[in-house]
């Protein structure tokens, strides 16, 4: 028998291949009341499904995860738009071609437009501090606003840290788009599953093979389940009773809100780099077009991760958890036996199709006897 500790992404699609593919047993543990992990969703009173662990939109150019998934759901096509309010103004992000018009006046935003075309070609994705390189004053101009406006405050809310305290692939990140796209992610496959993710993940699990038992946390039965291989996808230093330290995390909180209208904001999700302390409102119902009179939201707040009063998300991108983080690797790479992947377990920001992918590749390469 197989234990999986963890029901999300990583956990599921590896119970899946072991039951489905080597015909072996597997009981998941989930110290939560749910399966699915981060991507859980429900359906709230108005038919509207809720993100309870912030909003997701899947994405991917990896076709082989995308016909993987395409057995799990039909898919609604959805794509991810994000808004930032700068100055009190709605403009699109990433920072686009249009954004330049809602910011600046015409003028202005015509000469940027043409210098950015003229430098960069169209239809590519200039990172702000590449800009920034350039010996002229427009583009300079340029990247100093997006830097400013755009990023800056975001980033200082989301992680609690100035950017020079983040790697700077955070900063890399941040582009302009010389495009009129408006779509926030350009990937070949998009979508957002009809039924949920919470459905998927149903699907998935859906084999007499797999058990999943809630409200059960590792720590308490590791003694007392008898195991062949084990499949960690918690927190790696809780794992090893953090015997080289705790690795931080940035934690979040919702505040969701239901309002008597059809609709909050113009899409799902609109960013507040400049103003309150949330980052981002996101308004559900845009996910999947769901028709309702009602709309619910949910403010997002950033704040520390304290072992046991909130959820670790977001792993801090920095060298001193770098080095805590490779020590824990260090030690698991020598029990054989057990295979620790997934965002907690890597210490490692994933995407959805980037978990799914490398849980198939994990699969592939290791658990074939
Ligand atoms: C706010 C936010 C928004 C995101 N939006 C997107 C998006 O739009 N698009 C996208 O592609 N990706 C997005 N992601 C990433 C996505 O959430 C992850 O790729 C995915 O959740 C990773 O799955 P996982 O299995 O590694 O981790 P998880 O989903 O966290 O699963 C780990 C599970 O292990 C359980 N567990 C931990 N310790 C124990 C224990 N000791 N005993 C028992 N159970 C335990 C946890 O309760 C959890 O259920 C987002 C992430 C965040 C934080």
């Amino acid at each position: 028998m197989y234990l999986i500790v963890g029901s999300g992404l990583a956990g599921c699609v590896l119970a899946e291949r072991i039951a489905n593919v080597l015909k072996k047993e597997v009981l998941i543990v989930e110290k939560r009341d749910h399966i699915a992990g981060n991507i859980y969703d429900f359906k709230d009173g108005e038919g509207i499904y809720i993100h309870k662990y912030g909003p997701h939109a899947f994405h991917t150019n990896d076709k082989k995860v995308w016909i993987y998934l395409c057995q799990f759901t039909s898919w609604y096509p959805y794509f991810h738009k994000v808004r930032a309010i700068v100055d009190g103004l709605e403009i699109p992000l990433p920072f686009n071609l249009n954004a330049l018009y809602k910011a600046f006046p015409p003028g202005l935003a015509s000469k940027l437009e043409t210098k950015l075309i003229d430098t960069f070609g169209y239809n590519v994705k200039i990172p702000i501090l590449k800009l920034k390189e350039f010996d002229d004053k427009e583009l300079q101009f340029l990247s100093n606003y997006i830097y400013e406006k755009v990023f800056l405050g975001y980033t200082l809310k989301q992680w609690g840290l100035t950017p020079e305290n983040l790697y700077s692939s955070v900063t890399a990140r941040v582009p302009v788009y010389i495009s009129r796209d408006d779509r926030y992610f350009q990937d070949k496959y998009q979508g957002i599953p009809e039924d949920g993710y919470t459905g998927v993940i149903e699907k998935m699990l859906d084999n007499p093979r797999i058990r999943v038992e809630l409200n059960t946390d590792f720590r308490d039965v590791k003694d007392s389940v008898k195991f062949e291989k084990l499949v960690y996808t918690g927190c790696i230093d809780e794992f090893f009773d953090f015997r080289f330290g705790a690795l931080s995390y940035r934690s979040l909180d919702f505040n969701f809100k239901s309002y008597d209208k059809e609709f909050f904001q113009s899409v799902a999700q609109i960013n507040y780099p400049e103003n309150y302390d949330y980052t981002r409102i996101t308004e559900y119902k845009h996910f999947l077009d769901t028709e309702s009179k009602k709309t619910t939201v949910a403010y997002e707040y950033p704040q520390e991760y304290k072992t046991g009063d909130n959820d670790p998300y977001y792993p801090v991108p920095n060298d001193e958890n770098s080095s805590i983080y490779m020590k824990y690797k260090e030690e698991a790479e020598k029990l054989k036996d057990v295979t620790f992947i997934g965002r907690l377990a890597e210490y490692k920001y994933y995407n959805m199709d980037q978990i799914i992918s490398r849980a198939l590749k994990t699969f592939e390469e290791s658990f074939y006897e």
